[in-house]
């Protein structure tokens, strides 16, 4: 069956010239700038209608957000130019988007009313009382320095495209900048008839640019029809995972491997002075560090995800709320150096395009608790993670909880392929 799909490709790029690379960075600054003023916006509402720590933050259209181009007509060089007028137009718009997207988030964690570390600090030290600003999670002004730069532009009437190995981007109207070129670094090719939905322009610390290109396109998709090879995997915090033959993943800790470095270098920048050459010099060495640290770790969650998507038919995981894991503070550094949200993604897609499938149990599923032998439910499993190992009290049999959950995992995977209901593929 012919189906469409979406798929992003990353390429390094160079901008045609130098004229080039001055408008792309007009561009971040565009973006940071729209999005900063939503942001001094919001503090500027806050503080007015006296917010207190633990409530909800309001809709744009409650804290009375002008309209992106309100804010464009206002920002007026020393030359008197509405200088956002000379970057791309989408670029603004997207940086509201981003700042909702920032609102949802903190509402969504705002019951926790944590101030950040540093915040404390000052408290303790200073007797600076913290305030909303330093809340986790709040909406805070984006800098120039020290981040990665980025801005995001839509496909509309083919004003992006390719020509050989240069991506065309939109300019603005009153820009002299007429022609935006980017040559690519096409390591691999776009697929067959596609069409650019949308490109993110990046720039990292190091001045390297980098493209994400997000295109739709056709694609053969063969159904394997019923599943035979299944698999079950279980998270585990300490191996990745674990399948249903008492396999582990054995997730190599690059990041934590690396940790013991990255913190020397960190101490080293931390004693020189900010903005100063050495120190701009050790923060590249820190973040090239951390950098190496997420390649390593995107690449290894990669290679798996296709070994196993190769290999198996149906792959089943429970449905974990991940964002609740690395938000406990035993486990948050664990989580975050694993990236099973991500390689759950790639086992989807993966699994996806060979007309294969990966099944999410639902949450009500209690994969951990029942014994994969006779289906007794032991309740004393809830909660309590130092229980690695149990006999059921019902058939006796032995079972280590991690494998004997994967079990469990398979077993929801065949009761469909038994009943003859195919489940349908369930995206993260
Ligand atoms: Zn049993």
């Amino acid at each position: 069956m012919l189906e469409i799909v979406n798929r992003g490709y990353v390429y390094r790029a160079a901008p045609i010239s130098h004229e080039v690379e001055m408008y792309l960075r007009q561009c971040f600054g565009a973006d940071r700038k729209i999005y900063n003023l939503h942001v001094a916006h919001l503090y500027d509402y806050l503080e007015k209608n006296n917010y207190q720590i633990g409530d909800k933050l309001p809709s744009l259209k409650k804290m009375g957000m002008p309209p992106v181009s309100m804010f464009k007509k206002q920002c007026v060089n020393e030359d008197n130019v509405a200088y956002l007028y000379l970057v791309d137009a989408y670029a603004s718009n997207e940086a509201k988007q981003h700042f909702n997207k920032a609102i949802t988030a903190f509402n969504k964690m705002a019951y926790k009313k944590q101030y950040k570390k540093s915040a404390l600090k000052r408290q303790k030290t200073l007797g600076i009382e913290p305030t909303f600003r330093d809340l986790k999670g709040m909406p805070k002004f984006h800098s120039r320095k020290g981040s990665k730069l980025s801005y995001t532009t839509f496909n509309q009437n083919g004003n992006i495209y390719m020509k050989e190995d240069i991506l065309y981007l939109p300019s603005a109207q009153k820009s002299s900048v007429k022609v935006v070129g980017l040559k690519l670094n096409r390591h691999r090719p776009l697929p067959q008839d596609n069409k650019i939905k949308n490109v993110t322009v990046t720039m990292n610390t190091k001045g390297q640019f980098d493209v994400s290109i997000c295109v739709e396109f056709p694609m053969e998709i063969e159904s394997i029809g019923t599943p035979a090879r299944i698999l079950g995997l279980d998270y585990s915090q300490s191996h990745f995972f674990v399948d249903n033959e008492g396999k582990k993943a054995n997730y190599p800790h690059y990041y934590r491997e690396m940790e013991e470095r990255l913190a020397k270098e960190q101490r080293v920048l931390s004693r020189r002075k900010k903005g100063s050459k050495r120190w701009e010099k050790q923060r590249l060495v820190v973040s090239r560090l951390q950098a190496k640290a997420a390649n390593q770790r995107k690449d290894w969650l990669h290679k798996k995800a296709y070994a196993l998507a190769e290999r198996y038919d149906m792959i089943v995981v429970e449905n974990l709320d991940l964002r609740a894991i690395g938000q406990n503070k035993y486990y948050a550094k664990n989580q975050q150096d694993n990236g099973f949200g991500h390689f759950r993604l790639y086992l989807t897609y993966k699994l996806e395009q060979r007309g294969k499938y990966f099944v999410k149990a639902p949450k009500n599923y209690a994969s951990t608790q029942l014994c994969s032998t006779c289906g007794y439910k032991n309740t004393v499993l809830k909660g309590n993670k130092n229980i690695r190992e149990w006999d059921c009290p019902s058939c006796d049999s032995h079972h280590d909880r991690d494998s004997n959950a994967a079990f469990n995992l398979k077993q929801y995977g065949e009761r469909y392929t038994k009943e003859k209901i195919l489940p349908q593929t369930v995206v993260v």
